[in-house]
């Protein structure tokens, strides 16, 4: 099996008249290590995953691939001598080629001897369950199906780095479930290093290895899924990754790692992730998975169900408090519409930011 290249990019930076697409990016991705980079439209995604595949040039900044410096500023090494493939939103496949076909040119961009593509085409295709597929031109297939042959594509000259580019964006929820396991499965069995990015941060917290958090050209926060989670380092972070809503109080008492809020007449418990001081006014930013009808535990707050959705698992309410409102509280059961009950907040799962200045 190939290793991954281990990617280091430094103080990348990227303009593009006045605005900085890049602004000073850094980010380490190990080898073999899945990263995913999450940011809302224009946060510099496509900037960098294009640099990475050396068809942007930097204005200042380098990327290494181990040892190999591959672009400092403007000084790029070709996109084919890279050792990468990359999978696009818009499968970017050619039409007058078959599937197999697109699937070999890769293999004859990367100079592989021509003895060996009939079989690498036939096992990359089979590995994507599209062997049956192989004369088939793109418009005979579905988008799933071009997508998957994009991956095949991407896949069979094994290269060290795989970059994905919103690969999930065009496809009905179902398939994008199914392919971005294929995606997670077929990445890890070559060994590459992978960049993937998006705004979607259910994908993200699916796929990676570590998320970074991307926000106007910097990255706000690299970790494990968990982290990001548990132990968002900005009030971005955790804005983008899931809120259940927010309760604006006064903190009342820090130790190192939590914080006791007061909001009215009920004090809540908070993680917190940066400074804060006794007296000062706080956002307590609520995840979704903090919040349960369950009777016991600390944060018990009263509440009356304003809305229910079914999720096939259970279900998940809306809810009203005195001091604000919360979605996705989820109960195997339905609570009744209009009905007055408590919800117990996990001090473990929300977190205190200060309050956002208007
Ligand atoms: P994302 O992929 O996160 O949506 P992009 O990297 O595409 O973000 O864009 C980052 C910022 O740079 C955006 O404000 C975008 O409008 C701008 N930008 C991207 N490409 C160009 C370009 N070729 N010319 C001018 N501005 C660009």
């Amino acid at each position: 099996m190939n290793l991954g290249h281990q990617i280091r990019i430094l103080e990348a930076r990227k303009n593009y008249g006045a605005l900085a697409a890049l602004n000073g990016l850094s980010l380490d991705i190990k080898a073999g290590e899945f990263t995913v980079l999450l940011g809302p439209s224009g946060s510099g995604k496509s900037t960098l995953i294009r640099s990475l595949a050396g068809i942007e040039k930097l204005d200042s900044g380098s990327i290494y691939f181990g040892d190999h410096e591959v672009s400092r500023g403007p000084l790029n090494v070709a996109p084919e001598k890279r050792d990468l493939a990359m999978v696009f939103q818009d499968y970017a496949l050619w039409p007058h080629l078959t599937a197999s076909e697109n699937v070999g040119y890769a293999l004859k961009r990367r100079r592989f001897p021509s003895d060996k593509y009939s079989q690498l085409i036939i096992e990359a295709l089979s590995r994507v369950g599209l062997e049956s597929k192989g004369e088939n031109y793109p418009h005979q297939l579905s988008g799933g199906e071009q997508q998957r042959v994009a991956l095949a594509r991407a896949i069979v000259a094994k290269p060290a780095l795989l970059l994905f580019d919103e690969p999930l964006s065009n496809l009905d929820a179902d398939l994008r479930e199914r392919l971005r396991i294929e995606i997670s499965t077929l990445t890890r069995e070559i060994g590459a290093s992978a960049l993937y990015i998006t705004h979607d941060q259910s994908e993200a917290f699916a796929l990676a290895d570590q998320i970074g958090v991307i926000n106007k050209g910097s990255i706000e926060q690299i970790a494990a899924p968990e982290v990001i989670y548990d132990r968002p380092a900005t009030r971005f972070v955790a804005n983008f990754t899931g809120t259940a809503g927010k309760f604006t109080g006064v903190v009342k008492s820090i130790s190192k790692k939590n914080c006791t809020v007061s909001l009215g007449k009920d004090l809540i418990k908070a993680r917190h992730t940066v400074p804060l001081e006794v007296g000062q006014e706080v956002d307590v930013l609520v995840r979704p998975a903090a919040t349960s009808f369950t009777i016991e535990g600390q944060n018990r707050i009263s509440s009356v169900i304003t809305d229910i959705a079914y999720r096939g698992r259970g279900y998940e309410h809306a809810i009203d408090t005195k001091y604000g409102s919360l979605t996705g509280v989820f109960d195997t059961i339905s609570h009744q519409r209009g009905s007055t009950t408590e919800v117990t907040i996990d001090p473990d799962k929300c977190i205190a930011f200060p309050l956002e200045k208007k």
